[in-house]
């Protein structure tokens, strides 16, 4: 049993079953699909699909596709795709709400005769003026008590298109003196003459969001609708439109808080701005908190659940550290990624000693800590290439890597004792000169002498040049969400998120196919992309292994 403490939803779950409400419970995930989905819709996957299997119950996949104008097929598969991945099964439970169109008009049709529904034919802007405010009771639409008959034939006259978009809506009839504004009269359908990527040109009337939600929900039988906390002023309409229309299944609405991450905008119309405005590749570069993108990224599946799980689910909105994300991937990876040296700042190391022209095949475990992982051979000869910064002329004390004098461990190699530097004309280090302990041979020494550092290399003649992809945040200012209203979100965008550099890698790494996660030894994680190929080679750095970020905004 897990000993984390059972938050509210799984608390109101437990009392249902227990009471017998519920034997069986049935949660959803109802996107739009006007967009790709996001780190904040895998908190809401996780949790819906998480209560599912907890509870041994059913989880449905809805497409909300109610509205005519935006959706796209890509969109579409592109959701399946990502869901899957996160490992949520809805089986056979996959449904698009554009399917319930005739039974949503029925049930518009059902409150017309109820007397609860009523045509009305001011425009958008004449209802926005009439609607009153939170001290003042809206006024009555002059059409507010039509009888049936005259409004099952202006309905009717509305769906067979006989009205111009604009000209009429249908609304609830409820109380204009509510002291919730949703309640005073809302429109439940409204006139759109366009097409719908489901339904063609069938219908010209589509239902409100706030009308078609409660229905789609009573239609799948949905027990817990879970939704994010700015609907919970839309609640008393959503029990309202259950329990008029008196579906069989009554749902019950349940909010928590959404997930906000620092230096992220989770928006799909922002991210939708930031694909247009070319300020990233696509929907999947791997700066995006897409998920797609972060999967191009390296990161697995399981580390957004884990992450998903570590945030907890409440009522109260704050804003999560993405740190604590890469803290999940970097914990997963590190446990389940290979290690293999690439070099990303090279500069030459000369083995003096050491045979001309020899090459030798030294054996590398592939992740220490996991025998199971195996092991690979590296080649070794005279001229290696290191990282330019583990070398330094006039080392500072505490400096355990190269510097004239000093001995350390070639990773897997030998031990080698710096002599000393080769500089060009202007001053610049271009080779580092060292000897080596033929005696050390796999990076121990017999004697039991210790050397303090440890540096990863490749050899130089065998090395394969790789691309580089260093990603940073995509965005410099932590907390998007409390801009003030005249600050453009897109000027915090941080111009340095992504650096292409060239590598030198072992050769091991040229054989990895697309999507492998691995870790370059001391440096961080690294997934090959999906763009590489055997003649470019191409790496995304996930994370790096260490926190860099904290050090430089002490900076
Ligand atoms: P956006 O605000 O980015 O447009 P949305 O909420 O309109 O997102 P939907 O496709 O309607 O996008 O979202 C599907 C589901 O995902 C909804 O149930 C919604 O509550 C949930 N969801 C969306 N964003 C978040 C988030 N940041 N954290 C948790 N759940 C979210
Ligand atoms: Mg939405």
């Amino acid at each position: 049993m897990s000993e984390t403490p059972r938050h509210f939803i799984q608390q109101i779950i437990d009392a249902d079953i227990a009471s017998g409400k519920h034997q069986k419970i049935v949660t959803r995930f109802p996107p739009e699909p006007n967009g790709y989905l996001h780190i904040g819709h895998a908190k809401s996957i996780c949790l819906n699909s998480g209560l599912a299997t907890e509870f041994n119950g059913q989880f449905n996949l809805r497409m909300d596709d109610t509205n005519p104008t935006k959706e796209e097929i890509e969109y579409v598969d592109s959701i399946k795709e990502d869901v899957r991945w996160l490992g949520a099964e809805w089986n056979e439970h996959y449904y698009q709400a554009s399917d319930y169109f005739d039974r949503m008009h029925a049930d518009a049709i059902k409150l017309i005769k109820l007397g609860k529904a009523f045509v009305c034919y001011l425009s958008l802007e004449e209802m926005r003026l009439q609607k009153g405010d939170f001290k003042t009771p809206g006024k009555n639409s002059p059409t507010r008590d039509t009888n049936v008959e005259e409004n099952l034939a202006a309905f009717e006259k509305m769906t067979r298109g006989e009205f111009d978009e604009g000209k009429a809506v249908l609304r609830a009839k409820i109380d204009m003196a509510a002291t919730n504004e949703y309640l005073r009269d809302p429109v439940i359908y409204r006139i759109r003459k366009v097409e719908h990527h489901n339904t063609g040109n069938k219908w010209c009337v589509y239902p409100m969001y706030d009308f078609a939600h409660p229905l789609e929900d009573a239609y799948e039988g949905i027990t817990h609708s879970i939704c994010t906390l700015e609907f919970e002023k839309h609640r008393p309409f959503y029990d309202w439109v259950i329990n008029t229309v008196n579906t069989p299944a009554k749902p019950q609405q349940i909010e928590f808080a959404r997930l906000n991450i620092t230096y992220t905008v989770l928006s799909k119309r922002k991210l939708l701005e930031l694909v247009n405005e070319k300020h990233v590749s696509g929907w999947d570069d791997p700066r995006m908190p897409t998920i797609s993108g972060l999967r191009r990224r390296g990161y697995s599946s399981s580390s957004i659940r884990k992450f998903c799980e570590v945030i907890g689910i409440t009522k109260h909105n704050s804003l999560s550290d993405v740190a604590l994300l890469e803290h999940a991937v970097r914990d997963d990876l590190n446990k389940t990624s290979p290690r293999f040296m690439a070099v990303l700042d090279p500069i030459k190391l000369v083995i003096t000693n050491y045979p001309e022209g020899q090459t030798e095949n030294l054996e590398a475990q592939n992740n220490p800590e996991d025998p199971a992982a195996g092991s690979r051979s590296i080649p070794f000869s005279k001229t290696l290439l290191i990282e330019r910064d583990d070398f330094i002329e006039e080392a500072p004390k505490k400096y355990f890597r190269l510097t004239p004098g000093q001995e350390v461990r070639l990773r897997w190699a030998y031990y080698v004792t710096c002599t000393h530097c080769v500089k060009d004309a202007t001053g610049k280090v271009t080779e580092v000169h060292c000897t080596y302990d033929p005696a050390t041979k796999g990076g121990d020494s017999a004697d039991g002498r210790k050397v303090k550092g440890t540096i990863h290399w490749v050899s130089a003649e065998q090395a394969g040049d790789v691309e580089v992809r260093l990603y940073d945040r995509l965005f410099m200012h932590e907390n998007l969400n409390d801009l003030a209203e005249d600050d453009d979100w897109r000027k915090h965008l941080n111009p340095h998120s992504m650096q292409v550099i060239r590598g030198k890698v072992e050769p091991a790494l040229l054989k990895l196919g697309q999507g492998s996660r691995v870790q370059f030894e001391r440096t961080g994680y690294f997934c090959v992309d999906k763009e590489s190929t055997s003649q470019k080679p191409i790496f995304n750095r996930t994370v790096s292994l260490k926190d860099s970020w904290a050090k430089q905004v002490v900076k």
